[in-house]
């Protein structure tokens, strides 16, 4: 048997080690310290924030940004619907429905035109406007977000940025992380780069992040006795964790050139064969092409699917994946309300996420697209 070829691993730099030895070294063992300020440090200057609060996921992060919101029992969040279901599970944490919106075929992302018939259409229904929207970079593809922004400014909604997938992505300039009122980072093990387990809060708002550091603090008043006139939770980053993280943000740029190098490589050299698209980068648009994914379309592939794909690399040991399977078709999701036109479910259908690390070899890309192409 071959050697597993992974989706996506974790790839460590060289100052990792060296950053959680330091924490050992000064017993800094701690949801708190001196890494976890410095790594906030670094994810506020390379996105252009003025403030980050790194946490325990980025499911944490969603879910403080939708209390920081103050969205509660009977509100509606608006959520892409094709997405990794840690964006739209919080929406539940709070007791408020998630209402879930199609994507466009350019970005694979929220559909701006889909987005404002909903927030009508819940005007109508239930006699107010969502509490707020959620959006996502797929596979670190920028959403249409001038469109996403302007919907939302229209109707007065706060937006949220997930960009779980995109940090290193850029939208006209402007750094995944950095376009919405609140924006969430992922740091789990198959990001682009990771503290094995991880995520931020990032805005321009300074009190929403205090306040983001307190309520992920168990929400301690200042006092010398435990006194608490909130409930908190305990959603911290560790400062050993944010030590693998400050180790992880210098090498950021070159894990995003190696996960563009991927795709290149796949596109130059599988772009022949019948049936198969990639997801487009749009003009303006810079992907850190976290996960290279594609498409295929059976009338044109002479019948070969997805899934036949996939099932050929598995047998040589090669992880792929499907897209995402929205959140409208997710048996636990099946009576949330849901404006689409089809394009996610088919996106779902036909899509295939090929293995992606930046610590990928040659020989790894070359077995990938040898045993694709003996397929066709
Ligand atoms: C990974 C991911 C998250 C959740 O992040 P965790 O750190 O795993 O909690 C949220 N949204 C999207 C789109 C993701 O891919």
């Amino acid at each position: 048997m071959n050697p597993k070829i992974w989706l996506s691993s974790p790839h460590m730099g060289t100052l990792e080690q060296q950053y959680v030895e330091e924490a050992f070294a000064t017993n800094w063992i701690a949801p708190l310290g001196p890494h976890v300020d410095g790594f906030e440090h670094d994810l506020a200057s390379y996105t252009g924030m003025p403030h980050a609060a790194a946490l325990s996921s980025g499911t944490s992060a969603l879910h403080l940004a939708l209390i920081l919101l103050g969205v509660e029992r009977g509100d509606e969040v608006l959520c892409q619907s094709m997405t990794f279901s840690a964006s739209a599970n919080p929406i539940v944490y709070q007791g408020a429905t998630p209402v879930f919106v199609d994507s466009e075929a350019e970005t694979w992302n929220l559909n701006p035109e889909l987005l404002e018939e909903a927030i009508r259409d819940r005007l109508a229904k239930v006699g107010r406007v969502p509490s707020a929207v959620i959006g996502v970079h797929l596979y670190g593809m920028p959403a249409q977000w001038e469109r996403i922004r302007q919907v939302c400014q229209r109707h007065g909604i706060p937006l949220i940025e997930d960009a779980a997938e995109a940090l290193g992505s850029t939208y006209r300039g402007q750094a995944c992380g950095s376009l919405g009122d609140l924006n969430i980072l992922s740091f789990n093990g198959n990001k682009i780069i990771t503290t094995s387990g991880g995520g931020a809060l990032l805005s321009s708002n300074a009190e929403w992040i205090h306040k983001a550091r307190f309520l992920a603090t168990q929400a301690r008043d200042a006092a010398p006795h435990y006194q608490h006139s909130s409930i908190g939770y305990n959603y911290r980053m560790s400062n050993v964790l944010a030590g693998i993280g400050r180790g992880q943000m210098q090498v950021l740029n070159d894990r995003v050139q190696a996960r563009r190098r991927n795709f290149e490589y796949y596109q130059a050299n599988l772009g022949d064969l019948p049936g198969i698209a990639w997801q487009p980068e749009s003009e303006g648009s810079f992907s850190n092409r976290w996960l290279t994914c594609l498409t295929l379309d059976p009338t044109v592939s002479g019948g070969l699917t997805r899934e036949d794909l996939r099932m050929e690399l598995e047998k040589d040991n090669i992880e792929s994946r499907p897209l995402w399977k929205p959140m409208h078709l997710q048996p636990v999701f099946v009576d949330a309300p849901f404006y689409g036109d089809g394009t996610s479910q088919k996106l779902f259908e036909q899509g295939l996420c090929l293995p992606s690390g930046s610590n990928l070899t040659q020989e790894d890309l070359d077995r990938v697209i040898q045993r694709m192409r003996s397929l066709f």
